[in-house]
């Protein structure tokens, strides 16, 4: 155990002036813990990795980098215009550091920036839609299979529902009885996995940012404009639809995912369209005409995906999702439900919207 206090370590161990650093929390993400590390003359954010969520950091980091060398030229012949978030390297030329069992990495601060964690106005969604558009278009000819999996079967939705099978036959601590009806749903809607098989080979693979949360962009202080897309920790081959889907389940709702005031969960339109003008915009010239058709099935897929998972922690005792209260996680899947099912109940207006690419 070593007891030198952590901003003189990192500080050490990425080169700063460790007389004078400090330390403190910045932002609300929930996987890692974000730190902005100061010296009078540099900051970096510097990050605990949550390692139960990545048991193997170095392959993030090295997923991290390789995305970060390919928007690095094309930001250099003025064909990314947003800034990069980079590693910093360490004294020993290495990316992490292992103090008292912990593994931490920094990465360039951006300043001049703020991130969000609701999603307020119909402009902030089209602002980060976009951004989430270009990240993805400045992508689009790097070879996603050079990315490692990082998480395994992250938006596997049949792998889930595997799960979700053997967790409900099992009833570890006896919840089934608690959520009869949600049990009930998901098996009826399974028909989505389905739905997603018939893609295959039809629907490119991607490189996939696959956490399209309005917090994980920066907004320019000054002008409110997309500063950047960070957070690349889940950076994985994959199908777009995903992560459009994910913006239509993290943007839409004007409730937090675990509320219980369930009439007021639901697709906000506006917002809706304005995820599809945002992300489509920088993607027109790639897309393909299925993978605009699938859009549809990937607005459907992740409220329903991530419902079944916060169910399946639910009946199998919370051992993924932190909660803070007993229900905590059936309260989530209900929430999602709700969404899905407000999302299907619209699928003429919302579809219409897609037709429009
Ligand atoms: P997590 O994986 O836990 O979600 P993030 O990488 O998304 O962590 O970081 C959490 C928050 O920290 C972000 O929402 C943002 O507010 C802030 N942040 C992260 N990286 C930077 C950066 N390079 N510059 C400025 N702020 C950052
Ligand atoms: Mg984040
Ligand atoms: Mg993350």
């Amino acid at each position: 155990m070593n007891s030198i206090p952590i901003e003189v370590y990192l500080s050490e161990s990425f080169g700063l002036d460790d007389k004078h650093a400090s330390i403190k929390p910045i932002g609300s993400g929930h996987i890692n813990t974000t730190m902005l590390l100061s010296t009078p003359k540099r900051s970096l954010v510097v990050q605990k990795l949550n390692t139960v969520v990545f048991p193997k950091p170095q392959l993030l980091v090295d997923n991290a980098r390789l995305i970060e060398q390919h928007l690095s030229k094309k930001q250099q012949v003025g064909e990314f215009n947003l800034a990069i978030v980079r590693h910093v390297a360490t004294t020993q030329h290495d990316y992490l550091v292992n103090n008292n069992d912990d593994t931490w990495r920094a990465l360039e601060f951006i300043g001049g920036s703020y991130s969000e964690d609701v999603v307020n106005t119909v402009s902030q969604a089209q602002t980060a839609a976009n951004a989430f558009g270009q990240f993805a278009a400045a992508l689009e000819d790097f070879d996603a299979n050079k990315l490692h999996a990082v998480i395994p079967n992250f938006h596997n939705l049949a792998m889930r529902a595997e799960v979700f099978k053997q967790v409900i036959n099992t009833d570890p601590h006896k919840r089934v009885a608690h959520c009869q009806e949600e049990v009930d749903f998901c098996l009826s809607q399974f028909s989505l996995i389905d739905e997603l098989n018939a893609l295959a080979g039809k629907v490119p693979i991607r490189v996939c940012h696959n956490d399209t949360k309005i917090n994980n962009m920066l907004f320019c202080l000054d002008s409110n404009d997309a500063k950047a897309v960070i957070d690349l920790d889940t950076c994985m081959p994959g199908y777009w639809l995903n992560d459009f889907g994910d913006m239509v389940r993290t943007f839409c709702s004007a409730e937090q995912e675990d509320s219980t005031a369930l009439e007021k969960v639901g697709v906000r339109e506006d917002i809706f369209a304005a995820i599809v003008k945002g992300y489509v915009e920088p993607l027109k010239s790639v897309l393909t005409a299925a993978e605009k058709q699938s859009f549809w099935l990937g607005a459907k897929v992740m409220p329903f995906m991530i419902g079944l998972r916060f169910l399946t922690d639910y009946i199998d005792g919370d051992n993924y999702f932190s909660i803070k209260h007993e229900r905590h996680n059936l309260d989530r899947a209900k929430n999602q439900f709700a969404l899905y099912r407000d999302i299907v109940s619209k699928q003429q207006v919302l579809k219409a919207m897609l037709t429009q690419i």
